[in-house]
């Protein structure tokens, strides 16, 4: 079936629950945004690109950087010095929990729960500094996505900034555990602006497809980091990267994804397409209601076979 008939018969199916959820509102200019929006975009790694809805209206990919943050540090990085820091267990606890962090020493369960996150991004500030971190990882995101268009909303990351109280308790936990090596702020100022980085469904759905094609970008036709990161990613993507509903979204849909609290979802079907999805409703979990129910049609109209 084409990419285009099959994002059809998405459509038909999700249109009745377009709206539905609960956009998220713990950052206050994410409750801003119209809880009406819908956009499905394939990148496919033969350069077949399709797409529908409100594909091409920016929305903020929040969690979904982490992803792409781990790929870019993984590449600069000896794997022993991440890993000895971050685990690569699925936590069964929410994105922002801090339950886990103390009594584990300071060692969080995966890099995609914000504290593992909120580590890797102190990698980023390591190895860029405090004021290069922020350029480094837009200007990561611009590339891969072909798009000097992709941008940081400055209003969202002061928003988190603002209102990002556990997070800031998880970094200061992390920072007591020996765990941090820079100073808090600075790495909740980077993490903020990367969560809050602005892209269309299309952008992300390009920017993800060197995931399904062993670190190969097809758009600039050359390597952006080895399979071997790749791998890695996509594993904890489908093992870790919708919290504590990474079992029931592997269920369902079977692919490596990776959810934000904008509302959007990045799944990777290897050999074959990035997929990207937005629509702002939210799930208890946090991740988008709409959006999952239309990654799993996705694979049941197409037939997908997964793993
Ligand atoms: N910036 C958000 C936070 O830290 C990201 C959470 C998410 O998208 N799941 O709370």
């Amino acid at each position: 079936m084409s990419y285009d008939k099959a994002l059809n018969r998405v459509l038909d199916t999700v249109k009745p629950h377009i709206g539905e959820g609960q956009v998220a509102d713990y950052i206050p200019a994410l409750a801003k945004v119209p809880p009406q929006r819908f956009g499905f975009a394939i990148y496919g790694c033969d350069g077949d690109i399709s797409s529908i809805g409100d594909a091409d209206v920016a929305f903020s990919i929040q969690s979904i950087s982490k992803a792409f943050a781990l790929a870019f540090v993984m590449s600069g990085r000896n794997p022993a010095d991440i890993w000895r820091r971050v685990w690569r267990e699925p936590s069964g606890t929410p994105f922002n929990s801090t339950v886990q962090l103390e009594s584990d020493n300071g060692v969080p369960r995966n890099p995609f729960i914000n504290a593992g996150a909120l580590v890797i991004t102190d990698m980023l500030v390591s190895d860029h500094g405090p004021g290069g971190a922020i350029a480094a990882i837009l200007g990561f995101m611009q590339l891969i996505s072909g798009a000097q268009s992709v941008s940081i909303d400055k209003e969202v990351a002061a928003s988190e900034l603002a209102t990002g109280h556990k997070n800031y308790g998880l970094a200061h936990t992390l920072k007591s555990f020996g765990n941090l090596e820079n100073d808090v702020d600075d790495v909740m100022r980077v993490y903020a602006h990367q969560c809050a980085l602005t892209m269309t469904a299309s952008q992300l759905a390009a920017a993800g497809v060197f995931l399904a094609r062993g670190g190969y970008d097809p758009i600039r036709k050359s390597q952006v980091t080895s399979n071997e990161v790749v791998r890695r990613v996509n594993a904890l993507m489908l093992t870790c990267g919708h919290y504590d509903a990474a079992g029931d979204f592997a269920f369902r849909v079977g692919l490596p994804g990776k959810s934000g609290v904008g509302g959007g979802i990045l799944a990777i079907i290897p050999d074959q397409a990035s997929l990207a999805v937005w629509s702002p409703g939210l799930d208890q979990y946090g991740n988008s209601l709409v959006g999952t129910l239309a990654l799993e049609t996705f694979v049941e109209v197409t037939g997908t076979e997964i793993l």
